[in-house]
């Protein structure tokens, strides 16, 4: 559509070689006990990027030894905060030192924008050196009014083995959203990153062997949910699971988990409204619509992929959104100038592609978009920026994580007809606002049942602030003070002081 900013074939060079990716067990890198292996294509330029071990129960059932081993022996489980600290800080500049060569095959692997990676790689630095400040901090409580001769204590200790199976969307990000908060609390770990995007947790692994964790403390394991990650949520040698995924997989990891009752943290999906009143800074407010819906494709839990404006602007809001996302530079992720890249397989954007027809069936209107991208020169899957009007709550394109670039737009005339459309939904992970009336704004974070609330902006983050859902957008928390409390449990010690326990039987 030569009304869009399509970007085609960028001056960089594809490596001449795959991405060889192993698993790491108790601090070897290791072919798969079978040898088996898999390949991971290029979502942009149609090439093998990636050859990557393909783990199987042998391979989960090696590193969850290794890492209940460390754990056990205290070697890391046991030292000091600051030794911690030192490590994870160690960690963090190594990353930065790493930043383009990660951030080129994050690039190559999922297809996001390189100019985006660098962000997020340099985002996922700071994750690491927050954490190392969070591992100095970290302590209990003391109880100190029981009675003249008692005292309690209560110690927070790390709560083990930790399966950490993570994404595609975010891979780098999401697995710095876990990894150094708990060893920052002294568990030790085993990941499992998507099949899809297996090149830069394994470039971690090398970053986190270079800096001196010891053998066992951190073990990759590569390869399909199926049989990896079911085989990580079902060892009884594990405490717990982080997940970050799809809700439908994190309910079968609850259930699978459920066996040997580990504690399971999820970050899954979400629907996330933008409500927009009359009063408000359009133009701030367009802008942000178009970077919540186009940023990463799309494919982002954070999406904000449901806009509900009152119907007094609706139109002009719909219209500006529409000549906005014209400008948005689509296509080849290794070109610095482009902001939305490829799609994540030739699946998902079918399932894209079905979320639009149905919409189109049902009766809403497609302002803009609703097609595959052909982006010249490249052999990869690309899809238009999309904005759908007359979109009602009962649809599924209002309901569903559609995780491409597709905008719904709802209106609505009252705020308490808006907040009643936005928590209309099974998700609750994020919502805003944009209004300059601050009672406005108060009044929606009240009553908006999503775990982050942004009033006049969008997708603003930081480290101290932790971020998770409601409702089925998941359980507990991640990055915040929070984000450390996840990965610790709670140890009671009751002792009296002196000889002055009345006898039980006298
Ligand atoms: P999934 O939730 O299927 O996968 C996420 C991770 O879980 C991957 O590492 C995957 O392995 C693993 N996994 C899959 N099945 C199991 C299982 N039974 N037990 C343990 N681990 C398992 O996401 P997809 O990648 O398939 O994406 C599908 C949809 O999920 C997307 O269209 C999107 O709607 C949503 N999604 C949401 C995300 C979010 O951040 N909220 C992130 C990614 C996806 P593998 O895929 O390697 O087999």
């Amino acid at each position: 559509m030569s009304e869009l900013n399509v970007v085609s074939l960028s001056e960089a060079q594809l490596p001449a070689e795959p991405f060889r990716a192993r698993h790491l067990i108790n601090g070897e890198w290791q072919a798969s006990a079978d040898g088996a292996t898999f390949e991971r294509v290029s979502p942009s330029h149609g090439k093998v990027v990636t050859i990557a071990g393909k783990g199987g129960p042998r391979d989960v059932d090696a590193a969850v030894f290794a890492a209940r081993k460390a754990f056990d022996k205290g070697g890391w489980s046991r030292t000091s905060g600051k030794e911690r600290a030192t490590l994870l800080l160690k960690i963090a500049d190594l990353i930065d030192r790493e930043r383009e060569r990660i951030a080129f095959h994050e690039t190559l692997e999922s297809g996001k924008p390189i100019s985006q990676a660098m962000a997020e790689i340099e985002g996922a630095s700071d994750l690491w050196r927050f954490a190392a400040s969070l591992a100095r901090t970290m302590h209990g409580d003391s109880h100190n009014s029981l009675g003249s001769d008692m005292l309690g204590v209560v110690l927070k200790e790390p709560i083990g083995v930790v399966s950490m199976i993570t994404p595609w969307n975010f891979p780098f990000l999401i697995v710095s959203q876990k990894l150094p908060f708990a060893l920052a609390a002294g568990c030790t770990a085993v990941i499992k990153p998507s099949e899809m995007t297996p090149a830069t947790t394994v470039i971690l692994g090398e970053l986190c062997m270079e800096a001196g964790v010891p053998a066992g403390v951190v073990n990759i394991v590569l390869g399909y949910g199926d049989p990896v990650g079911t085989a990580m949520t079902t060892d009884k040698r594990v405490d717990m699971v982080t997940f970050t995924g799809s809700t439908g997989v994190g309910k079968a990891i609850v259930s699978a988990a459920s066996g040997t009752l580990k504690k399971v943290s999820l970050e899954l999906g979400g629907k996330n409204p933008q409500v927009v009143f009359p009063d408000a800074d359009l133009e701030s407010a367009i802008d942000a619509i178009v970077f919540g819906v186009y940023f990463n494709a799309g494919e982002c839990c954070n999406s904000g992929s449901r806009i509900i404006v009152h119907e007094d602007v609706a139109e002009d809001v719909i219209a500006r959104t529409v000549d906005l996302s014209r400008q948005v530079p689509f296509g080849d992720p290794l070109d610095p100038s482009t902001k939305v890249g490829a799609i994540i397989t030739a699946d998902h954007q079918g399932k894209i592609e079905g979320y639009v027809r149905d919409a189109e069936q049902s009766g809403a209107d497609i302002r803009l978009g609703g097609e595959a991208l052909d982006v010249p020169g490249l052999s990869g899957q690309f899809y238009q920026p999309t904005v759908i009007a007359n979109v009602q709550s009962n649809m599924a394109i209002a309901r569903e994580e559609v995780f491409g670039p597709v905008l719904s737009v709802l209106t609505f005339k009252t705020l308490d007809e808006a907040i009643e459309l936005v928590n209309d939904a099974d998700y609750g992970l994020s919502a805003g606002v944009w209004s300059d009336n601050v009672h406005t704004c108060l009044e929606f974070a009240r009553r908006a049942r999503a775990g982050t609330v942004w009033t006049n902006t969008w997708m603003d983050g930081f480290p101290e602030l932790p971020f998770g859902g409601m409702k089925e957008s998941g359980q507990g928390r991640e990055l915040g003070k929070y984000g450390l409390e996840e990965f610790l449990e709670v140890k009671t010690v009751t002792m009296r002081i002196g000889r002055t326990r009345a006898p039980w039987v006298s």
